[in-house]
């Protein structure tokens, strides 16, 4: 499928940034917690050691009496306040020292806040909702305790002042930290940004999707019929663009007389029909075969080589499946049948187009045998095809005059005179190339085209008889030729009543196959012979041509096989079976040919070997014109 490079892009990249900017995001947020809590625990350990050594000096001046004494002793209290005083930075706002008295109220002893306005007087109650004073007392170890007031860390310890074993005071500082409010300043529009660009990506990245969602929504619609809900042809291409045909199996499937259901209950029970077949279809096939609605009521099928071994089964299970499938659509009933055209090797053929054709072809085959039928394409018909395509071609070549008879002279042996030409098919093709016999008689020998070209060859023949009273012709035909009735009636129209040409035609028959019942044979031969033909036995001594042959049948002449020929003055034993045929042959009245003769030696020998009649190259070539 094609997707756009753009389309990639999209899909990859803006979810990859969205990530990106998100882990950037959180690890940024986590880093400032981690430099705040660093900063913070700086800042208190610094006024805890503060703290600490001022405790450690009233620890050795003063007792356990020391809130008393400094109620009682202003002296005192001026002296301890002042020396607090010292512990005083830009950063402290409230520095004080609070006792707790019988009623577990916080009152103030000493107050050292910078800004004389601020400060509390001696046993002031102390307003407080934090714990921390109570827990210092409780446990004798400084407390801590923060607020995040907008850009300032607001930070109060409580450090208890113990005197043997007794808490009698508890220190207090409240203070801000400017490094803190300064970074704060710094980071904080950093952090606003990748919170920023994180949200902006989060968004086109839903946008993202949502155009993805709705490009395959709109590809899905343009590929999908809308009707029965299979993909349609577009999607064949597509299709084909990723996958090879190679694990599939093609097949044609058209529904049968669809027109008539259209006809007689209209267009809208035809949609029904159309869309109950392809339900069954599809539940009739696996989840990896594909079915496109290929035209109106025509269906090409996929199937999945892997899973289904057998074409043939999984045709066959959808025919019987619509077969017995009963159809309800407005209150009608409806029977159907479909077709089914195979090609189970669709990836032998040239394109798609040509593997659909051999589907459609049988198809066809199957519409015009009967209907609700399948028919599956084998490498036989693919030869009867190729048939078809040859019989075009001689088809053509008959309508353009392009079939044409070649003349090879047949000496006589004594007198060295030519007496006979035996007539060599030829045909010229569109290119205008001449193609010998043996390479297009075979593919239509059981065709009517075949009966067409033996008529002509016959006229031909004819009309040169006519035309040279002194020539003999030999014209070639197959053994089941001439038990062909057709071919039979042809020769019989040709020559009834006519024996004085007929005399002067040789028929030479060939076998193609072996000859078991040679009576039938005899038949044909008898009726050939009373039209006044003589009959020659060709190819003798090759294949199944032998002694039988000529016992069996009322034969004239006997033409050996020109394998026999090649050689016969080097090769003993060809030698040995040419004589043998001669001596025979001349006890049982026939007369020999010898043909194939290409060389002055091969001509030598087979006359002293007493054969009547010559013919090959070395005497002359097959021409147009005699
Ligand atoms: P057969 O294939 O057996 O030779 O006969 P048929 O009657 O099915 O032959 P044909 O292919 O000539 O007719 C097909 C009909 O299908 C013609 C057309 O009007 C009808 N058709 C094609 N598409 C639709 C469709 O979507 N809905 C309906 N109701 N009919 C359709
Ligand atoms: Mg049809
Ligand atoms: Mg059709």
């Amino acid at each position: 499928m094609k997707i756009s490079r753009s389309f990639i892009i999209l899909a990859f990249v803006i979810p990859l940034v969205t990530i990106a900017s998100m882990v950037i995001y959180f690890e940024f947020i986590e880093a400032k917690e981690s430099v705040f809590k660093i900063i913070k625990e700086h800042l208190i350990m610094q006024k805890v050691s503060l703290f600490q050594k001022y405790v450690e000096s009233m620890e050795k001046n003063y007792g356990d009496n020391l809130a008393e004494l400094i109620i009682d002793n202003p002296n005192i209290a001026y002296e301890l306040e002042s020396d607090l005083a010292l512990l005083q930075g830009d950063d402290v706002k409230y520095l004080y020292m609070l006792y707790r008295d019988e009623d577990g109220k916080y009152r103030y002893l000493l107050d050292a806040t910078k800004d004389e306005n601020e400060r509390a007087f001696l046993n002031q109650k102390f307003d407080t909702e934090s714990d921390i004073w109570q827990t210092a007392y409780k446990t004798k170890q400084y407390q801590v305790t923060q607020q995040n007031a907008l850009e300032t860390l607001w930070v109060t310890i409580a450090y208890p002042i113990v005197i043997n074993q007794k808490v009698i005071a508890v220190l207090g500082a409240d203070f801000t930290y400017d490094v803190y409010t300064q970074i704060v300043n710094i980071l904080n529009p950093i952090e606003t940004i990748f919170f920023y660009i994180s949200f902006f990506m989060f968004i086109m990245l839903l946008l993202a999707y949502i155009l993805v969602y709705l490009y395959y929504k709109t590809r899905k619609k343009a590929l999908v019929d809308s009707l029965t809900h299979v993909y349609n042809r577009q999607y064949l291409s597509e299709f084909l663009e990723t996958t090879s045909l190679q694990n599939y199996y093609l097949m044609m499937i058209d529904l049968d007389n669809f027109k008539l259901v259209n006809d007689n209950y209209g267009h809208d029970v035809g949609d029904d029909v159309l869309v109950a077949v392809v339900k069954e279809i599809k539940s009739n096939i696996r989840h990896e075969d594909i079915l496109i609605r290929f035209g109106g009521e025509e269906f090409i099928l996929l199937v999945d080589k892997k899973e289904s071994k057998e074409s043939i089964r999984v045709a066959e299970r959808i025919r019987k499946a619509i077969m017995n499938l009963d159809i309800e659509s407005r209150n009608n009933k409806i029977n159907m049948t479909l077709s089914i055209g195979v090609n189970p090797f669709p990836y032998s053929a040239k394109n798609i187009e040509e593997a659909i054709k051999i589907a459609d072809e049988q198809l066809y085959i199957a519409k015009s045998s009967g209907r609700n039928r399948v028919e599956i394409f084998d490498e036989a018909k693919k030869y009867e095809s190729e048939a078809s395509n040859r019989i075009s071609d001689i088809r053509f070549a008959i309508d353009e005059g392009g079939i044409k008879c070649a003349f090879q002279p047949i000496f006589h042996a004594k007198t060295n005179e030519i007496r006979k030409y035996e007539m060599l098919l030829r045909m010229m093709n569109k290119e205008g190339k001449i193609i010998p016999p043996n390479n297009f008689l075979p593919s239509i020998r059981h065709t009517q085209v075949y009966i067409s070209l033996t008529a002509i060859v016959l006229e031909k023949g004819v009309q040169t008889l006519q035309k040279r009273p002194d020539v003999h012709l030999s014209i070639n035909l197959d053994i089941q030729d001439i038990l062909n009735e057709d071919i039979l009636e042809l020769l019989r129209l040709t020559f009834k009543g006519n024996k004085e040409l007929a005399k002067r035609v040789t028929i030479e028959i060939l076998e193609h196959e072996e000859i078991t019942n040679f009576e039938i044979i005899s038949q044909s031969i008898s009726k050939l012979k009373e039209l006044g033909l003589l009959i020659a036995l060709d190819d003798f001594g090759s294949g199944y041509a032998n002694f039988r042959y000529m016992i069996n049948l009322d034969i004239d002449i006997l033409k050996i096989d020109g394998s026999i020929i090649k050689n016969v003055d080097k090769d003993k034993t060809a030698y040995n079976i040419i004589k043998a045929i001669v001596s025979f042959g001349k006890s049982m009245n026939m007369k020999i040919v010898a043909e194939h003769i290409e060389t002055k030696e091969e001509y030598e020998t087979v006359i002293a070997l007493g054969v009547d009649y010559l013919q090959g190259y070395y005497l002359g070539r097959p021409e147009f014109e005699i």
